[in-house]
């Protein structure tokens, strides 16, 4: 059974929109995680850009089954506040230019941990409004959010299915690629080639607002 998301949470004001992805954009997601797994007795092995198949027992080296996974990630879902930390100039960034356009975080984690991460954004001064897509392809949300308003909006993730979702259902929106340099972002798919990078925070936030800011007649 599919349910449509409730987003009657989000309320847009008359100004641009920038939604915004969580993990391994605005959170670390990768490096914690590794820390995480090696306390478990585990590593992630970067041989392809998935998680089943590269998480290995250190002790055997044998790769653990789908359903342990599974398990590993939702711990650590559980745990985030003890592990996820943000990058670098998020906080001040968003802080910024949200004086400018309205914020909103759409995570691809599952919803049932959505108030750790609430509680974890919230602490660390992100208090914008938070979306948990579950398996609602994340074009389809900002279709429902941004609709047919005449305002620019934008898109931040580091997944190229993601961007592409939205590139499908919101053609105008701007759409940045981020992610960190990790061993295994070098194997992610990579997005359309038009699609720009933001290399860091300052970098996202120039293009944001040559994006959002009217034109000069
Ligand atoms: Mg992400």
């Amino acid at each position: 059974m599919t349910e449509i998301l409730d987003l009657s949470h989000i309320r847009l004001g008359d100004r641009p929109l920038i939604v915004c992805d969580v993990d391994d954009v605005v959170l670390h997601f990768v490096a914690p995680f590794q820390d995480f797994l090696r306390g478990e007795g585990y590593q992630l092995l970067p041989r392809s850009f998935r998680l089943t198949g590269n998480i290995v027992s250190i002790a055997t080296e044998a790769a653990l089954e789908q359903t342990d996974v599974r398990r590993l990630i939702e711990a650590f879902f559980e745990a985030q506040e003890n592990w996820q930390v943000p990058f670098d100039l998020v906080i001040q960034t968003l802080e910024g230019l949200s004086s400018e356009a309205d914020i909103v975080f759409l995570t691809a984690m599952p919803s049932r941990y959505r108030e750790q991460r609430r509680r974890l954004l919230d602490r660390v001064g992100l208090a914008f409004p938070l979306i948990a897509s579950d398996e609602e392809p994340k074009g389809l949300i900002m279709r429902r959010l941004h609709a047919d308003r005449p305002l620019p909006s934008v898109f931040i993730d580091d997944m190229a299915h993601q961007l592409q979702s939205v590139r499908d259902h919101l053609p105008q929106s701007l759409l940045l690629h981020m992610m960190p340099d990790s061993p295994l972002h070098v194997l992610a798919p990579k997005p359309a080639e038009d699609i720009v990078r933001a290399t860091d925070w300052p970098h996202a936030a120039a293009l944001i607002r040559a994006h959002i800011q009217p034109k000069a007649a």
